[in-house]
């Protein structure tokens, strides 16, 4: 059976680097907290757990030590409230996800009506929000750009996982609204090329494999797009969760991951498979 991965399978850079650095504080804090969950792989958070990285959900539940900030950001409040309590601070905040805060911060002192574009209960979004000082409007859809209102100078900014698709046809509502709109791309690429790779794969083979935590809504999307290409798609999280009953009639296999993925699990999966009865 040949086995084709995705390239882009696995951790992206903002990943990778909170990951790296949260494992590198470890080393040097007795006592150290992430705020949420790290990334959305609960093998990794486990990982983490055995080194002494805990989980908390509130800046007030850590006692003393410091906090790890996940790659997608938190709130002002969340920053101040860490700040007054003296923690020592690891911010993994993703440089794109910073980029994006900061360009909200700029839009809103610049007297923008902010339309963010994306899902409002996402904490990435919830986060960029905070940096805004003035009226903000999340939308997640171009019928929900049809309710902004006309007349005022609109400032557009996206969480970072937006298609571009999306963005782009909200931005044409925008414009339909204003004669001012100063729009910032703050789309990753790390998604976009990651879902063109999977659903080109996907089309090749004769089954299609998708790992990642079922709590990742990056890797969810991924097994959807993957699905409308190949029927015979599988989500899993660990390599134990592979049927060989899957695999009947099956010549070629394609495997791609969640950017919250490690490679320790896409290797075990691998190996599961090159092991699997011919
Ligand atoms: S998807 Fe992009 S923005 Fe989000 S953490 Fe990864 S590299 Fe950063």
């Amino acid at each position: 059976m040949e086995i084709i991965l995705a390239k882009s399978a696995g951790f992206c850079f903002g990943v990778k680097r909170a990951t790296q650095m949260a494992f590198d504080a470890s080393q040097q804090f007795a006592s150290i907290h992430s705020l949420g969950p790290l990334i959305h792989s609960p093998q990794v958070v486990e990982k983490l757990e055995q080194h002494g990285v805990r989980v908390c959900h509130q800046v007030a539940e850590i006692p003393a030590g410091a906090v790890i900030i996940r790659s997608h950001g938190v709130t002002a409040g969340d920053l101040r409230e860490i700040d007054e309590q003296k923690l020592d601070v690891i911010d993994a905040t993703c440089p794109f996800v910073k980029k994006a805060q900061d360009y909200a911060a700029q839009l809103s002192a610049d007297g923008y009506l902010l339309v963010l574009v994306g899902e409002s209960d996402h904490p990435e979004v919830e986060g960029i929000l905070s940096y805004a000082g003035g009226e903000v409007r999340v939308v997640a859809s171009p019928v929900e750009a049809m309710d902004l209102p006309r007349g005022r100078k609109i400032g557009v900014v996206a969480q970072t996982t937006q298609s571009l698709e999306n963005l782009q046809e909200i931005v044409a509502v925008c414009l339909s609204k204003t004669k001012e709109l100063r729009v910032f791309n703050t789309i990753c690429d790390a998604t976009t090329v990651r879902q063109n790779e999977a659903r080109k794969i996907a089309a090749e083979v004769d089954l299609m494999i998708v790992i990642g935590g079922f709590n990742s809504a990056n890797t969810s999307r991924l097994a959807t797009l993957c699905q409308e290409q190949q029927a015979r798609t599988h989500h899993i999280e660990t390599a134990d969760q592979l049927l060989p009953e899957w695999f009947h009639d099956v010549h070629r296999v394609g495997v791609t991951a969640g950017a919250s993925t490690p490679s320790w699990i896409i290797e075990e999966v691998l190996a599961k498979l090159e092991s699997l009865p011919e």
